[in-house]
Parts: structure tokens; C-alpha cells; sequence
């Protein structure tokens, strides 16, 4: 029987696979039964579907196989991350890192809180007041609501304002941010008819005024956030888009995107639109993340004039993308901190305004450290560098670093860079012209053993291949 699809044979059992210790040990260690069963089931699947031909170049002994899926539990599950990259708000690795304090309010309140109750009656309350408060506060605005993301803030404005109706955006800020949020998109799930005007890098005012129609309900300003538009360009201040739809009897909605809380330019990191700002300027409603420039969880901010925010809170769909208890701790505790003063609590902004003498102290640090495991293969060294901030906030901005530069005499730097990211906790770096390189703005003083050990067992394994 075996004699057709020789190789086929060879292919093990499943109840063989589950009975190897490696496999043995990934479910003792809480892995579900079920989930590595199933796992199992459709590797081996994907091999039996596989010709004579294609398997001759598989190895398919149990100990590969074995190790092949504890590679892919490994890949899917949700890790700790040495973020190497210095990019301070970095989307594929969870954006703002949460401060003590925030951690410390989620702890406190993920068992039973006050979410939706006034605790004077005992009757039900409302669950964001005291965020609305802190954010009428900070912003200077006269309410404020808390979604989902910013996407969802768009959404939810568009689809309570401008449902069937026609919304007014320039053709230069019309913006995709991070694949799946592009601003046509958003505008036809809310309901809105989009009405672009002027050019992709000059829009005027009298743009806007000729395309104001009896169905147009709102100028929206979207930050360009990611993209910086330079040279022969023009687009109209927020104060001329509010006196524009004063006159016409409109709405003026600014999405600004990462969401400054306060003038970046104080402390040399560019330019980036406050809320404050929008709110000054006369804009109805104002929407931002609350995990990006924030530096809070995912969230998403709305702020602006009491009525419109009365109004959103009544549409059905603000209970469809309201945040949960744990985020809306995080996120009281966020704003406290710029309340009291205390920037540096949050960890974005520690990072951000960290001394460039005291990164390269770390800098050197790591590097002595590291050349112990690696003096034999590599070449360790601290080099200036740039960090950004990220998260879609000032394109173009960069700000001076230090960086441990390894460069390897054998190794492919791609491989070792994937074995980093790998493991646990997975350490991200980034590569330059055959280097690895770890900026050391985004990483605490505290992982720098972690990082070293890691790199001594990746070396310890080379050296045993080897010999
Ligand atoms: C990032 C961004 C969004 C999307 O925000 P999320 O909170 O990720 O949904 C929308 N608009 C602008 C201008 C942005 O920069």
C-alpha cells in the first residue's frame, strides 16, 4: 500500500505528534488541549495534501514536526515586547505603553466600580462623566464623549450629522492611515456623501464656499498626519473654515488625529494641532486617538459643543462603540496626569524628553555588556541615530538618539533579527545597511538583561550548530 505515495507513509500520526514531549510540555504549560489538537490536525492535513515530490524536500521527522507547532502557538499568542525600534508610538506593537498609574486605576477597578451608577441615589448613572469632566477640563470645550478609536468618533459623528447628507473635505487631506482607515471608506459606512474640493496640494476657501449646497452638514479638517505636504501648498485655517460655516448654518468637524494636549514646540519636537487649539479656533467638534499623542489606551476622543455631544450620546450606535471599564480607567488616570502637571508620568513623553546623555549612557552600557556573548561573531558599537515618535504625529520629525549597532561577520542579520522577534519576551530592532540596530530611547534600563541573555543563548546555539 505504501508503495505509491512512499513518502505519505512516512507522514506521523496525529496521537504520535500529541505524545511528544515537546508537545507534551506546550500543553502543561496551559495551552489548551484543544487548540494544539487542532493545530496538529491541520499541519499534518496541509502535508498528506502534498505530493511525493513536494514532501521529498520537507524534513518530517516528529521533532521537526513537533517544533513546527510549537513555533506557530508561539507566533499566535499575544507576547511582551522590547520595543528596539525607537519608534515611541509604534501601531503594530500596541501604540501608547500605559503608565503606573493607569495600570494601577485598571487594577483597582476590574473588579466591581461605580461604571454606570450615581452613588449618591443609587440609581443608574452615567459611565463617562467624570471623563467628560476631565477632558472639559483639559480641552477647554463644553463636553466631551469617549468611543471606541477615532475611527469610531468619525463614524459616529458622520452618522448622527450628515446621514444622506453631503460633508465637505479638502483632496489633500483626504487620507489613508494604517491600511484598513481610509477616509472615503469611513465617510460611505457613515452614510455621508463625500464632496472633495480644490487639489491635492492647494484648497482655498472659496473651494469650500462653491461646493456648500442645500444637503451639505459639515467642513471637515482632517490632520494629514502621516504625510507632510510641502512646497507650492495651500490649505485654509480652521477659524476661516468656522466664519465659512457660520454663515451657511454648518458644522465644522476637525479630526486631528493623534491628538496633542498640549504646544509640542515647547520642548523642540515639532508642530503638532492641539485640541485646545480646535476648540479655541471655533470648531464644533474635535475627534482624536487616545493612545496615540495621549499616550492612553485605545480610545477614541470626542470634545466640542454640549448640544451636538447630547445628541451623539442619543444615537444608537454610541452604545455600539462605547469602551469598557478598564479602558476608561486607564484612561482617567491619563488625564490626571497632564492635569497635576506630571508629563513625564506617561511613558510616551518620558521617552520622548529623555536626555540624549543619558540614552547614550545606556547606549554604552548595553553595548559593553553585549560584547561579552557576541566578541566572536560580531561587531558591537554605539552610533548617533534618529528616533520618531510615530503613530501617524509629525512625519519628517526626528528626533536625535543613540544607537547599539551590531554587525555580524557570519550571521544572516535578517535571521537574527526574526529569532529576536521570536521569543519571549520578543525584542523589535530595526536593520540598516546590514546592521541590527537598537535604538535605546524605547527600551527601560530595566530589560537591558533580558536583551543580553537573549542574545547569549541565540550565540550559544549558533556555537553548538556549528560544532
Ligand atoms: C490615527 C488617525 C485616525 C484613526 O484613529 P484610530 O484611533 O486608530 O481609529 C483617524 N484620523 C486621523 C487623522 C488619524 O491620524
Amino acid at each position: 500500500m505504501c508503495t505509491k505515495d512512499r513518502l505519505r507513509c512516512l507522514i506521523p500520526a496525529v496521537g504520535k505528534l500529541l505524545d511528544h514531549c515537546l508537545i507534551r510540555s506546550l500543553i502543561e504549560s496551559g495551552v489548551a488541549r484543544e487548540i494544539v489538537l487542532r493545530l496538529i490536525r491541520s499541519t499534518l492535513e496541509k502535508l498528506r495534501s502534498l505530493s511525493d515530490d513536494e514532501l521529498e524536500k520537507l524534513d518530517l521527522s516528529l521533532d521537526h514536526l513537533a517544533q513546527q507547532v510549537v513555533a506557530q502557538i508561539e507566533e499566535r499568542s499575544l507576547q511582551r515586547v522590547i520595543n528596539g525600534t525607537g519608534i515611541i508610538l509604534h501601531t503594530g506593537l500596541g501604540r501608547a505603553p500605559l503608565s503606573d498609574s493607569a495600570i494601577q486605576k485598571v487594577e483597582e477597578l476590574s473588579g466591581y466600580c461605580s461604571l454606570e451608577i450615581d452613588r449618591q441615589s443609587g440609581k443608574r448613572g452615567s459611565r463617562d462623566l467624570h471623563i467628560a469632566e476631565l477632558l472639559v477640563a483639559l480641552t477647554g470645550a463644553e463636553a466631551g464623549l469617549v468611543v471606541n478609536n477615532n475611527a469610531a468618533a468619525l463614524l459616529l459623528i458622520l452618522s448622527t450629522f450628515a446621514q444622506d447628507r453631503e460633508v465637505i473635505v479638502s483632496r489633500g487631506q483626504l487620507v489613508e492611515i494604517g491600511g484598513s482607515f481610509r477616509l472615503p471608506d469611513v465617510m460611505r459606512a457613515g452614510g455621508a456623501n463625500l464632496i472633495e474640493v480644490g487639489t491635492t496640494n492647494r484648497t482655498y476657501c472659496s473651494d469650500y464656499e462653491q461646493a456648500i449646497t442645500e444637503e451639505t452638514s459639515i467642513l471637515l479638517k482632517v490632520h494629514t498626519s502621516n504625510f507632510k505636504l510641502i512646497g507650492f501648498v495651500a490649505a485654509v485655517p480652521l477659524v476661516e473654515l468656522v466664519n465659512l460655516a457660520a454663515v451657511h448654518d454648518l458644522l465644522v468637524v476637525d479630526d486631528i488625529g493623534s491628538g496633542a494636549l498640549f504646544d509640542l514646540t515647547k520642548y523642540d519636537l515639532g508642530s503638532e494641532p492641539t485640541a485646545q487649539a480646535s476648540i479655541a479656533a471655533g470648531a464644533d467638534l474635535v475627534t482624536f486617538s487616545a493612545d496615540k499623542l495621549v499616550g492612553g489606551p485605545q480610545g477614541g476622543i470626542i470634545v466640542g459643543k454640549g448640544a451636538l455631544i447630547a445628541k451623539l450620546k442619543q444615537n444608537p450606535l454610541t452604545r455600539a462603540l462605547r469602551i469598557d471599564k478598564l479602558r476608561l480607567a486607564a484612561l482617567q488616570a491619563t488625564l490626571h496626569s497632564y492635569l497635576s502637571g506630571k508629563l513625564t508620568e506617561l511613558p510616551i513623553w518620558k521617552m520622548a524628553l529623555r536626555q540624549l546623555s543619558e540614552i547614550k549612557r545606556d547606549a554604552e552600557a548595553l553595548a559593553a555588556a553585549l560584547e561579552i556573548p557576541l566578541k566572536r561573531e560580531a561587531k558591537v558599537e554605539v552610533q548617533d541615530g534618529v528616533s520618531q515618535l510615530g503613530g501617524g504625529s509629525l512625519p519628517g520629525e526626528e528626533i536625535p538618539t543613540a544607537l547599539v549597532t551590531i554587525e555580524f561577520f557570519h550571521s544572516d542579520v535578517e535571521k537574527v533579527a526574526a529569532q529576536l522577534r521570536m521569543g519571549d519576551p520578543a525584542i523589535f530592532t530595526r536593520i540598516s545597511s546590514g546592521k541590527l540596530l537598537i535604538d535605546l530611547r524605547t527600551i527601560r534600563t530595566a530589560d537591558h538583561g533580558v536583551i543580553v541573555e537573549r542574545f547569549r543563548n541565540l550565540s550559544n546555539q549558533r556555537s553548538s550548530v556549528i560544532s
